[in-house]
């Protein structure tokens, strides 16, 4: 027998039990450990957004009173949908963030629902556009059009999916296609997808197909034309300097 294997189940991830007189097999807690530790490594959440959490977004870094105004109904927005997260997944809908200014949260608070969703125990995805077209070059180069990426299997088959900072590469042909692939297949399933984008969806350079997809099945939701980048970094070194010199 195998020496790593889990002495509780002795790794086959069952274990036997009784209840009312019927034997049945459950789930060893090994197996549920090995369940989650998979989910999170498709989630692909970057390790530096893993903290990232709704309870923790802080509006106090906008400086600005209308991007204050604009976070506040965002936020509103966002709490409105995740509490009605069953109307949402039956309906397929989901959710598109923008603003044109970098460091504006929106990467954050797209970081911040998926940890949400994945401690709810849902399925989720998460990947920058810039990775999925690097993905997208390489499976063509390499000639192997017919047999598609791990990646781009995952972005279509991911019950939830955040594509972070979509719209930014030059819509060529190959791209439409191949995110008209994706968006299409997720359409038809009714699947949630999140973007997070520093343009409006009708502002969006790729084709018709695509953009009327996105619009039909998100709500989009504007963020503010302000970055917090800069008092988020200011904040933090205030922060170190208080907690060296105590
Ligand atoms: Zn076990």
């Amino acid at each position: 027998m195998d020496s790593d294997a889990c002495p509780i189940c002795g790794g086959s991830g069952y274990i036997l039990t009784e209840e009312n007189g019927i034997e049945m097999a459950v789930r060893c807690k090994c197996l549920k450990r090995k369940i989650e530790q998979n989910r999170l490594r498709f989630a692909n959440i970057p390790t530096g957004f893993c903290e990232y959490k709704l309870q923790n977004f802080s509006l106090s870094g906008y400086r600005e009173r209308e991007s204050r105004e604009c976070i506040t109904a965002a936020c509103k927005a966002i709490k409105i949908y995740l509490d009605r997260f069953e109307d949402m997944r039956s309906a397929g809908l989901g959710l598109y963030f923008y603003s044109r200014t970098k460091g504006s949260g929106k990467t954050r608070m797209a970081a911040s629902i998926a940890n949400e969703l994945l401690e709810r125990g849902e399925q989720v995805k998460f990947a920058t556009s810039s990775h999925i077209l690097k993905e997208i070059k390489d499976t063509w180069r390499n000639d192997s059009e017919y047999s598609e990426s791990r990646l781009l299997d995952q972005l279509s088959i991911a019950e939830i999916l955040i594509i972070d900072d979509f719209g930014t590469e030059k819509p060529v042909d190959w791209i439409n296609d191949k995110f008209y692939h994706i968006i299409n297949e997720r359409y038809i399933a009714k699947k949630i997808t999140i973007f997070t984008s520093n343009m409006p969806i009708n502002q969006l350079d790729y084709d018709d197909r695509i953009t009327n997809r996105i619009k039909e099945r998100t709500y989009a939701i504007a963020f503010p034309e302000e970055s917090i980048r800069e008092v988020i970094a200011e904040k933090n070194k205030a922060e170190m300097i208080r907690a060296i010199s105590e």
